[in-house]
């Protein structure tokens, strides 16, 4: 088996590597390290089944013969996406056909790695792969939130039309080692901020509520979706993959503040434009077809997380700028 892996210096990314590999697989890994870095693949270095391309998946590529094409080239944080709102829609679109014109030409299998913002500000609770979504399609969030329905109508159209085996999974948040320091999202940035002592940022009052997933637990599922012979039977629709456990943005903040011994404070600022109030996956599909739900639950993770950003911290203190997405 030989995969490919377009987004593959990311946070996300990089764990999928390292998963394929240790699965026996030989990979290549496509990224134009727009939002990612080299250094999450640096211990791959002398891999001999491991291979890196810089190349931004927008200009069409190939990258010889390939089993399976795992898509998830495209910025992912709030805050990288609106300050790449014209890369990210292209990502979507130009990047999305891209990566299936490699599929398509090596009969390869397609896993598009798609997002719970396909749902908004969702009005149905928790939100199943049925529900159809509330995205403002002119905010700022739909440089990604459009981007990537696009990406599952490219991607459905690639199976309907051009016979490619397409499956879709929307992504609910994940969090874990390697998200860079700058990334912007609620976990990098509480965790940091509770490390340095610096006020914890609570967008809005804090209400608003998200479901994180560990990492391992999502790379599981991605692999078991790329490999279930059951997930045929769903003809491409789409599957929620994420953590059902609920949490308040707040509710994160106080468990961060615990897990550290940090004596920060919280600090509540503008909620950003369109922030969705809710989100939480209903994962039935995925525990029936796949067999799959996450094991390592909010406070492990965060725990497995801390070292990780211990270490990044360290020769940067104090000089890396924190980004907010107001
Ligand atoms: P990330 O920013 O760490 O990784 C994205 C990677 O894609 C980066 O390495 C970036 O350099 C690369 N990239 C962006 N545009 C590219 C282009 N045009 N050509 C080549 N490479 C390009 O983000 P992540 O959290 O690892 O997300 C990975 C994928 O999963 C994304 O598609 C994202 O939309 C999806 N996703 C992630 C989450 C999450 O919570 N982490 C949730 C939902 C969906
Ligand atoms: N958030 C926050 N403080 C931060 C970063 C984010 O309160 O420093 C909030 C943000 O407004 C959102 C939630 O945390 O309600 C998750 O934000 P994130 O950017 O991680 O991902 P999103 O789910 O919005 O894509």
């Amino acid at each position: 088996m030989r995969a490919l892996v377009t987004g593959g210096a990311g946070f996300l990314g990089s764990h999928l590597c390292d998963a394929l590999l240790a699965e026996g697989c030989a990979v290549i890994a496509v990224d134009n390290l727009l939002t990612g870095a080299r250094e999450n693949l640096e211990h791959l270095g002398n891999e001999r089944r491991f291979e890196f391309r810089e190349h931004d998946v927008c200009e069409p590529f190939d990258v010889g013969s390939v089993d399976l094409v795992f898509h998830l080239a495209s910025p992912a944080s709030p805050v990288d996406y609106l300050q790449y709102g014209l890369e990210t829609l292209r990502a979507g679109s130009a990047g999305t056909t891209n990566a299936l014109a490699v599929a398509q030409k090596h009969g390869a299998r397609f896993v598009l790695a798609s997002t719970s913002e396909c749902y908004g500000d969702p009005k149905e609770h928790p939100q199943s792969e049925t529900y159809w979504g509330n995205v403002n399609p002119v905010g700022p969030r739909s440089v990604y939130d459009e981007s990537k329905r696009f990406a599952e109508a490219t991607t459905m159209a690639y199976r309907r039309y051009r016979q490619v085996d397409t499956r879709i999974v929307r992504l609910f948040n994940t969090y874990g080692p390697r998200m860079q320091l700058n990334d912007g999202r609620v976990v990098p940035n509480f965790l940091q901020q509770a490390l340095r002592g610096e006020d914890l940022t609570v967008y809005g009052s804090g209400a608003q509520t998200r479901s994180f997933c560990y990492v391992t637990d999502l790379v599981d599922g991605l692999l078991r979706m790329a490999r279930s012979a059951e997930a045929a039977k769903l003809n491409g629709s789409p599957v929620n993959l994420g953590n059902p456990e609920e949490f308040t943005v707040l509710d994160c903040a106080y468990l961060v503040l615990h897990l550290t011994g940090s004596r920060s404070g919280i600090r509540h600022m503008a909620l950003p434009e369109d922030d969705p109030q809710q989100r939480r996956p209903d994962i039935a599909i995925a525990r029936a077809v796949l067999g799959w739900e996450p094991k390592v639950d909010l406070s492990a993770g965060l725990r497995l997380s801390l070292e990780y950003f211990r270490r990044a911290l360290e020769p940067r203190e104090m000089s890396e700028p924190m980004r907010a997405a107001s």
